[in-house]
């Protein structure tokens, strides 16, 4: 039982409740991350760390302000926490190739070039012969598939997730958040409009203001609260294999699924988007899938440098956006989940506006397109069809 009582408490220690937690901090909060297993091994330990360019111009739609203010504060972010906490997160301006086979993505990625165009986002289109030039580990695809294009977007960045996650709670650790491991917070103690407590077994921790970051486990704890916002887990595979020197240095995406180098050789492999509940195993069938594009794309992998793979549950929401805002009735709950495919993307600005939010401070950007009440009616129907 603690007696303290902290200006904010957290459920959930991913990334998104570890980012909001240090920029709390940083504004002199007392904060308290609960999370029920250890910090940052959820969906944001599993994913693969990529940062599609931002908008440079002036984004008019809700997802585009935030995609693009969380791009410009990673660069911020990382190298404010390398400063800090000596942690390379690994984040790099690496770029991104976005491959082209069939008529259908063509069309799509033409259109992308109408997008890319409107929010100032550099690109090149390259031909089977630019392709096989510029990234040698495409040249038997692109002598193989004669139209065959690419488009190259040099804005696009990457981050190495686990790093980024070891420097968020070394960092969080020097600006004094408690950090509880393995205590999974069953239900909370509240009065009329007030949260009083958060109560994990017969542990009781009490702040003035509560927000659940538990990811796709939301779903799980919403209900407690009489809230329900059709939050599901989405389930990605991934596999990891090791060369001795990466052969590109960009993301190469084909359709859903990518490549993405690190530096030390170590390459991932992914995803895949699986509707099957809280079930965080991988495969044998779409293991052995995704392997299987990876040779085809990049020939220099082979079985024998498969190290490990992985799956994790993403917290989807219903229409893609993210929750950012206050669990009406409750003054003092907030949540910040259902990122998705982009929460490690998201990070940095759900944790600047999160703060402002909860501050009653005016946020950067308008979160009333972010708010919980839309999914309720939603998450009703789903929930009553049993469809979730
Ligand atoms: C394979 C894969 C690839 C991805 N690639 C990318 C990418 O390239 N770029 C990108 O931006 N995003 C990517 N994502 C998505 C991204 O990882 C997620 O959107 C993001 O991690 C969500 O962060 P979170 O903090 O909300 O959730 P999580 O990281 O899942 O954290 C939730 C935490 O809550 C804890 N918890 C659960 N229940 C409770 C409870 N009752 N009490 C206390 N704690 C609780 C869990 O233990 C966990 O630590 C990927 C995801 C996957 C799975």
């Amino acid at each position: 039982m603690s007696n303290q009582k902290y200006d904010l408490l957290l459920c959930g220690g991913g990334v998104i409740g570890l980012s909001i937690a240090l920029q709390c901090a940083r504004k002199g909060w007392s904060v308290i991350v609960v999370d029920s297993g250890d910090m940052g091994k959820g969906a944001s330990w599993a994913g693969a760390g990529i940062l599609p360019a931002g908008a440079t111009l002036t984004a008019l739609d809700p997802i585009e302000q935030l995609r693009a203010l969380s791009h410009q504060l990673h660069a911020e972010w990382s190298t404010i926490l390398k400063h800090e906490t000596g942690i390379d997160n690994e984040y790099r301006n690496s770029g991104g190739i976005y491959l082209a086979r069939t008529n259908a993505e063509r069309a799509t990625l033409a259109g992308n070039q109408l997008w890319w165009n409107e929010h100032g986002i550099q690109f090149e289109c390259w031909d089977g012969q630019e392709i096989a030039r510029n990234i040698s580990t495409l040249k038997d695809l692109a002598t193989d598939s004669p139209n065959l294009r690419a488009w190259h977007v040099p804005a696009d960045c990457t981050l190495r997730n686990p790093r980024h996650l070891q420097a968020l709670t070394q960092a969080c650790l020097q600006f004094g958040v408690t950090l509880v491991e393995k205590t999974p917070i069953d239900r909370f103690h509240s009065e009329r409009d007030c949260i009083l407590a958060a109560i994990s077994g017969n542990q009781r921790f009490s702040a003035d203001r509560y927000c659940i970051t538990n990811g796709a486990w939301a779903s799980q704890l919403l209900p407690e609260l009489g809230i329900d916002t059709g939050i599901l887990p989405v389930r990605g595979q991934m596999v990891l294999f090791k060369l001795d020197h990466p052969p590109f240095s960009q993301v190469i995406h084909d359709g859903h699924r990518y490549l993405v180098p690190r530096e030390d050789g170590h390459i991932l492999a992914g995803s895949c988007e699986e509707e099957v509940g809280f079930d965080p195993t991988t495969t044998d069938t779409m293991i052995q899938d995704l392997k299987d594009w990876a040779y085809r794309l990049c020939p220099m992998l082979t079985p024998s440098q498969v190290l490990r793979s992985w799956a994790g549950l993403r917290p989807g929401s219903f229409d893609t956006y993210p929750y950012l805002g206050t669990l009406h009735p409750f003054q003092n709950g907030f949540l910040a989940s259902g990122h998705f495919r982009h929460g490690l993307h998201w990070s940095t600005a759900t944790a600047l506006l999160m703060q402002q939010w909860m501050a009653g401070e005016p946020t950067e950007i308008d979160l009333k397109p972010f708010c919980i009440q839309r999914g309720q009616t939603l998450g009703n129907q789903l929930t009553n069809h049993g469809t979730t």
